[in-house]
């Protein structure tokens, strides 16, 4: 099977820094190699513009696991001081 990962044959179509030099009649035979059927079975559709390489390359990579844990923590400890006696022990719906 083959895929299509870009938008158009030179894959700027989307891409708000680059212009797109594809013909709109090159655009529509492109779209069309991918098969009907194949369309049918795949239930969301994303486009997704390309990340700048000097953003993947940050050092920066978020907020760290144990800073979030700590967070957490912290809240639903908050959360059981404010809800004892009241026979609940979170206020969130679902797993827990
Ligand atoms: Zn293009």
């Amino acid at each position: 099977m083959q895929s299509y990962p870009n938008p158009c044959p030179c894959g700027y179509l989307s891409d708000p820094r680059h212009q797109c030099s594809c013909a709109p009649g090159h655009i529509q035979r492109y779209r069309r190699r991918v098969s009907g059927p194949l369309l049918d079975r795949i239930d969301i559709h994303l486009e997704v513009p390309d990340v700048p390489y000097k953003e993947l390359s940050s050092e920066y990579s978020g907020e760290k696991s144990l800073d979030i844990r700590t967070r957490v923590v912290n809240t639903r400890n908050r959360q059981l001081t404010r809800l004892k006696g009241d026979r609940i022990y979170c206020t969130s719906y679902g797993y827990h």
